[in-house]
């Protein structure tokens, strides 16, 4: 590391920040696997007080000795509304948990919701309480822990907390629970696989000083945004950091910490409206790439774009270290050949590749998105006070945008229940936002960049959007997303990344993993089917209440906004603080 001999120049310093340590054991990912109990430990025996009849899960034993022989801390989040309805008493189900123990080896914490349905209480799950209340008891944030459980209860807490989820489905799984979740693995053995594996892709190994790097992401805003992880990673080992990044992604760019400068380049072969190839510009790129005098390059891509063309580019420009993801033959073109299996979140799937060119995260620096500081302004004026809930109707491909008549329903719908609301669009969306906003909200369309838009969402308690660029900025700046997610591309690897979401949309609609940008079934059924109650359930399942006002203390501490991006901006928004319940057992 040479970053404390040499900073190049003042503004990277206000750019590269670590938060706080990261607490525990864990690796850079996670800290804690929260398991359900019932279908996902022990079968499922239903209202179930007799310890006889506990009876583990093919290889949960071996699978949980695992993740403790990794250091992971392993707690049990599990509803049983058996107690409410009296079908056992809490003696019966202690004798039942030490029984469970007994079986499958000792857990760190318990965590059980004695309630049902009717209660209303914060800690019955799809509430997020008790992944809250697990987290805390271990130390650690929900954004650092895995839950597996297997229904869509399970994967709803999970991500409400901001924590992840994998999904083992049993025969009483519903299909729909099964195509909405973020990760599914048919095995408790093999979802800890899968967890063991995504904390061993980004793990440190041969720590590499470098000078000059080039990082290369191009495509548009939210690509580039999903690649801060990564890009944070590399800068923490090298000297400077050039990012090499397209017209579309230029805004979103300037929003990164780590990042020296920028070079903008639309590449023929990403750019989804490419041009022509044409020979002197190729050359010109060439000359423009050798002028960076990297000592490496790394280049960042989704799974189904190519580096080699670049990589090409970059030899005859004279790098002499490159390294990238390819699944198809690189010949001489890489010195760093990764690969990755699909389906990964593209923030980790950037820091896989930064991890293995040698520039893992460093401790202290979450593994989440952010946004540097400085480059978020202030809301408008207009916005007299944080905590409006901000609907982002649009989106580049209209195939992931909110049908317009179903956000003006879900703006009135949101007014009606007192929430203040905001509608933001790009240039060019002036008039869908209006049409919108009309319904009872604040029309802000067409009158911000991105960065802009960064410091209006930092001001938001939530923020109701499809899949696209401005779910990423919520990400980065830890509020909380209603996501209106079309599946044209996996939820798993595009969703909102470790920050409180809840997922709404036909997950099984037909344009699933079409990656189509315009809708190819009529209707746009995934989306335009969302009822606009269901989004003021969702804010109410993250904890967003109406015309509550501000409370400095009593918003959730979750492991984002370690650098105040927030607070620069907006302070706590209307936020009800994280439910303590749900501990019924603490063993
Ligand atoms: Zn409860």
């Amino acid at each position: 590391m040479r970053r404390d001999q040499k900073e190049p120049d003042q503004r990277r310093s206000a750019r590269v920040d670590p938060g706080p340590g990261r607490g525990g054991s864990g690796g850079v990912l996670f800290d804690a696997v929260l398991l359900d109990r019932d279908g996902t430990l022990v079968e499922d025996v239903p209202y179930n007080g007799d310890p006889d009849k506990v009876r583990p899960l093919p290889g949960a034993r071996e699978a949980l000795d695992r993740l403790r022989a990794a250091g992971l801390r392993l707690a049990v989040v599990t509803n049983q509304s058996g107690l409410a309805r009296g079908c056992f008493t809490a003696g019966q189900l202690d004798r039942v948990h030490a029984r469970v123990e007994e079986l499958l080896g000792p857990f760190d914490s318990w965590h059980v919701c004695p309630h049902d349905d009717d209660a209303g209480c914060d800690c019955r799950k799809p509430a997020p309480g008790l992944v809250h209340a697990a987290a805390a008891r271990l130390g650690t944030t929900p954004q650092r822990c895995v839950v597996v459980g297997d229904i869509g209860r399970d994967m709803a807490a999970a991500l409400a907390a901001g924590a992840h989820g994998v999904l083992v489905p049993t025969p009483v799984t519903r299909p729909e629970e099964v195509a909405a979740a973020p990760c599914v693995r048919p095995t408790l053995p093999a979802a800890v696989e899968e967890i063991l594996r995504r904390q061993a892709a980004v793990a440190p190994g041969a720590p590499r000083a470098a000078g000059t790097v080039l990082v290369v992401r191009s495509d548009s805003a939210g690509d580039v945004l999903v690649t801060g992880p990564g890009i944070r990673a590399v800068a923490a080992h090298a000297r400077r950091v050039v990012l090499l990044c397209g017209p579309r992604g230029r805004a979103a760019a300037e929003l990164l910490p780590g990042v020296d400068e920028i070079v903008e380049w639309p590449l023929e072969w990403i750019d989804p409206d490419p041009g022509p190839v044409d020979a002197d510009r190729t050359h010109r790129l060439v000359q423009r790439l050798a002028a960076v005098g990297a000592d490496e390059a790394v280049i960042f891509t989704s799974f189904h774009q190519s580096p080699l063309p670049l990589a090409l580019l970059l030899r005859l420009a004279g790098v002499p270290r490159i390294a990238a993801i390819s699944d198809d033959y690189p010949g001489s073109l890489l010195d760093v050949r990764h690969r990755v299996p699909a389906g990964v979140p593209e923030p980790e799937r950037a820091l896989s590749l930064a991890a293995a060119a040698g520039h893992a995260l460093p401790g202290g620096d979450q593994p989440r998105l952010r946004l540097r500081r400085d480059a978020v302004p202030a809301p408008p004026p207009q916005l007299d006070r944080p905590g409006y809930v901000v609907l982002h109707p649009g989106s580049t491909a209209t195939a992931r945008a909110c049908p317009p008549e179903l956000a003006a329903r879900i703006v009135r719908a949101l007014a009606g229940a007192g929430h203040r609301v905001v509608v933001t669009g790009g240039p060019g969306e002036s008039e869908l936002t209006a049409r919108v906003a009309a319904a009872g909200g604040v029309d802000l369309g067409g009158r911000t960049g991105l960065a802009e838009l960064a410091g209006i969402i930092a001001g938001a308690s939530a923020l109701v959007v499809g899949n696209t660029g401005p779910a990423h900025l919520a990400a980065a700046l830890d509020v909380p997303v209603v996501s209106l997610f079309a599946p044209t591309v996996p939820y798993g690897q595009w969703g909102p990344y470790r920050v409180p979401t809840v997922r709404l949309g036909d997950a099984g609609a037909a344009c699933r993993d079409t990656r189509a940008a315009t809708c190819p079934v009529p209707g746009h059924p995934c989306l335009a089917g969302i009822d606009p109650g269901a989004v003021l359930d969702a804010l109410r399942l993250l904890g967003v209440r109406a015309g509550t006002p501000a409370d400095p203390t009593g918003a959730p501490r979750r492991d984002g906004d370690p650098d105040g991006t927030r607070r620069g901006a907006a302070g706590a928004a209307d936020r009800v603080a994280v439910p303590a319940g749900g501990v019924w057992s603490g063993r």
